[in-house]
């Protein structure tokens, strides 16, 4: 659509972590270094903000260890003239803690998420091994609160958000991970979240470490690339290289993402 801008706000990072833990199949021994990003991203269409994902809590950050902390997403939303009420809808892309902080603080806007989602949360298996690491304990009680006094709204598969915007349930990351696609006057802008995390798993078909549902990520890998066409960009949710690939801002927090020229 004619004059919306999607951009990414990287609020947090990590250094110390290696291509063993973000890559499905690779021995966890191996040390290669793979710094990981933590965004969030704001879509302003018709001088709106809409918030995909939330991101996690200095106190989480500070709980967590080894995560360097940039600003909050509330704060980076004030760097481009927004206030948390501003907001009119928070999509989630995924219950992990590091998509999910900082849920009261929009007190205007619907909150969609997938019921898929919430369910396995809220389910028998989320607090075992593998899943209870990335358990936001915490923003999940939250969520059931806004669930149950309706501002958030529990989805089923592929639903219009606005005109111009697109919730697409993938799984495969988790049970119900979902992706958002964006038109804009050069294309679809495609924000994948950990649908991929770095650019590598959907270029090179190689799934992320952490994965509910393998054969259904490889299916998210093509939902991705069918969503995009062939003039659209997909953006992964926690690679460095967005930063390079797209513009970044005075604020060097906040990049402005863009559908590269065709060529
Ligand atoms: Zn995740």
């Amino acid at each position: 659509m004619e004059g919306t801008e999607v951009y990414a706000l990287r609020y947090a990072y990590r250094t110390e972590s290696f291509k063993g833990e973000h890559f499905h199949g690779y021995a966890k021994d191996c040390h290669e270094r793979w710094p990981i990003d933590y965004f969030t991203w704001v879509i302003v269409q018709d001088g709106v903000p809409y918030v995909f994902d939330t991101g996690f809590t200095q106190q989480e950050a500070t709980r967590r260890g080894h995560r360097t902390y940039l600003g909050s997403p509330i704060e980076l939303l004030g760097v481009l003239g927004f206030a948390a009420g501003d907001v009119a809808v928070v999509v989630l892309s995924h219950l992990h803690y590091d998509h999910t902080g900082y849920l009261d603080a929009y007190p205007n806007a619907r909150i969609l998420v997938q019921q898929a989602e919430l369910e396995f949360w809220e389910g028998p298996y989320s607090h075992r091994g593998a899943y209870s690491h990335l358990r936001p304990d915490n923003d999940l009680l939250s969520l059931r609160k806004l669930v149950d006094s309706g501002r958030a709204e529990l989805v089923n598969g592929d639903v219009g958000v606005v005109p111009g915007i697109t919730a697409h349930l993938v799984g495969g990351h988790t049970a119900g991970t979902q992706v958002l696609r964006i038109e804009t006057s050069r294309g679809p802008i495609v924000l994948a979240s950990d649908a991929s995390h770095f650019y590598a798993n959907f270029e090179d078909d190689r799934p992320y470490g952490a994965v509910h549902q393998v054969d259904r990520m490889y299916a998210a890998f093509d939902t991705l690339q069918a969503l995009a066409g062939r003039d659209g960009a997909i953006v992964p949710g926690h690679d460095p290289l967005v930063v390079s690939r797209h513009e970044q801002l005075a604020d060097p927090r906040i990049i402005r993402l863009r559908v590269p020229p065709r060529e």
